[in-house]
C-alpha cells in the first residue's frame, strides 16, 4: 500500500471531502452575501467520489468528513454517504451540516453509515443564531440535534465560531447546555479568508481565553486519538459533554496534521490555505486510472508545506471556507 507521507513525516489517513460548493446560509464569517453561483462549476458525481474515495482508501485514508458549502443541500447526499461507507478500508464516514434537513434525514443518514456528525451551532441565543447566520432556523437546527441523538448518534459534535463580540459572552450558557447531552461542543478560533473585510479583526478572539476558563474551572485537557481533528478535547467530571478547542494560530497546530482536502471540483488541497489546488478531475472519470491518481497524490503531498503561515497575517488563495470544504 503507498501510505501518504509528507516530507515533515506526518501521515495522512483523513480525508475531507467537499461535496458541494452551494450554501443555503449566509454566515457573517462564510458567506456573508449568499452563495454567487457560478454557472460553470460542476460538482463531483457519485461515481467520481466513487472512484475518488477507493483510491484514498488503497493509499491508507481510514476516514472521510463530508462537508461543503451545505452537504445536505445534495440530493444524492444518502447516497453518497452509502458510497463512500461501504468502500473497503473506509471506518468512520463523518459529515458537517448547517443542521438544514437533519432533522428529516439524520435517522436515514444513520443507516446509509454515517458514523458521526458535527453541526454548526454559533449561538444558543435564537435571534443571535439569526442575526449571525442570516437564517431564522435555531429552532430547527436544535430539533435536527435532538434527532440526531434519537437516531443513535453517541456523541453529536457542534461547531461554534468564536466571535467577539456577537458569542463569547454565551460560554457559561454552552456549558449548562452540554451539561446533561453527549455533545462535543467545538469553538473555533475565526480564520482570517481571503473575502474577508474588517470583519477579522473585530470579531477574532483568540481560544485560548477560553481555555484558561476552562482550565480554571476543573475542565481536564484529554489525549488525541490517532485520526482525532484537530481539537484540543477537554472534559469535567460533572459534564457529560465535552468542549473542543480549535486554534489554528496556535504554534505547532500544524505539526500533527493528518488531513487532506478535495474540493467540490475535484482538486486536491494539501491545506486549507495558500494553494490552488492539484486537480484529480481528469483522472476521476476512468475507474482504470487509479495508478496515475495514487501518483499525483502521493507527489503532491510530497510537496506539502510545514505550516498555513497564518500568523503571518497569510490568507493565501482561499477566498472564503465554503469554497474548499471547513
Ligand atoms: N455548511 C456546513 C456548516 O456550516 O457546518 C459545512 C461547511 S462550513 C465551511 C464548515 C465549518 O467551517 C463550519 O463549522 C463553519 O462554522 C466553519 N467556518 C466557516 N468559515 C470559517 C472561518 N472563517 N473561520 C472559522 N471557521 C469557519
Ligand atoms: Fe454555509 Fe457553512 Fe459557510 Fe455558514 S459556514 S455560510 S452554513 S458553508
Amino acid at each position: 500500500m503507498t501510505l501518504l507521507e509528507d516530507g515533515f513525516a506526518r501521515r495522512f489517513h483523513y480525508l475531507r471531502l467537499s461535496v458541494t460548493d452551494v450554501c443555503n446560509f449566509r454566515c457573517t464569517y462564510c458567506l456573508p452575501d449568499g452563495y454567487r453561483p457560478d454557472g460553470r462549476k460542476s460538482f463531483l458525481s457519485l461515481d467520481e467520489i466513487r472512484t475518488l474515495t477507493r483510491t484514498f482508501a488503497a493509499m491508507g485514508t481510514h476516514k472521510v468528513r463530508l462537508t461543503g458549502g451545505e452537504p445536505s443541500l445534495r440530493r444524492d447526499l444518502t447516497e453518497i454517504i452509502e458510497t463512500v461507507a461501504s468502500t473497503p478500508g473506509i471506518r468512520k464516514v463523518a459529515l458537517t451540516t448547517n443542521g438544514y434537513r437533519l432533522r428529516e434525514r439524520a435517522a436515514e443518514w444513520r443507516r446509509a453509515g454515517l458514523t458521526s456528525l458535527n453541526v454548526s451551532v454559533d449561538s444558543l441565543d435564537a435571534r443571535q443564531f439569526h442575526r449571525i447566520t442570516g437564517e431564522d432556523k435555531f429552532a430547527e437546527v436544535m430539533a435536527g440535534i435532538d434527532a440526531a441523538l434519537a437516531a443513535g448518534f453517541e456523541r453529536v459534535k457542534v461547531n461554534a465560531v468564536l466571535l467577539k463580540g456577537l458569542n463569547d459572552h454565551e460560554l457559561d450558557t454552552f456549558l449548562g447546555w452540554i451539561r446533561d447531552n453527549p455533545i462535543e461542543l467545538r469553538f473555533i478560533e475565526l480564520m482570517q479568508t481571503g473575502e474577508m473585510d474588517e470583519r477579522f479583526a473585530r470579531h477574532h478572539v483568540s481560544g485560548e481565553t477560553i481555555k484558561a476558563r476552562l482550565l480554571q474551572s476543573g475542565w481536564l485537557s484529554q489525549l488525541r486519538g490517532q485520526d482525532d481533528g484537530p481539537a484540543q478535547v477537554f472534559c469535567h467530571p460533572q459534564s457529560q459533554g465535552r468542549i473542543g478547542l480549535i486554534m489554528p494560530y496556535a504554534k505547532d497546530f500544524c505539526a500533527d496534521c493528518n488531513r487532506l482536502r478535495v474540493s467540490a471540483t475535484g482538486k486536491l488541497h494539501l491545506c486549507l490555505f495558500g494553494e490552488q489546488g492539484v486537480d484529480l478531475r481528469d483522472l476521476l472519470a476512468d475507474a482504470s486510472d487509479e495508478a496515475a491518481l495514487i501518483e499525483r497524490v502521493r507527489l503532491a503531498v510530497q510537496g506539502k508545506a510545514r505550516s498555513h503561515y497564518l500568523q503571518q497575517g497569510l490568507v493565501g488563495n482561499t477566498p472564503h471556507l465554503a469554497s474548499i470544504g471547513g
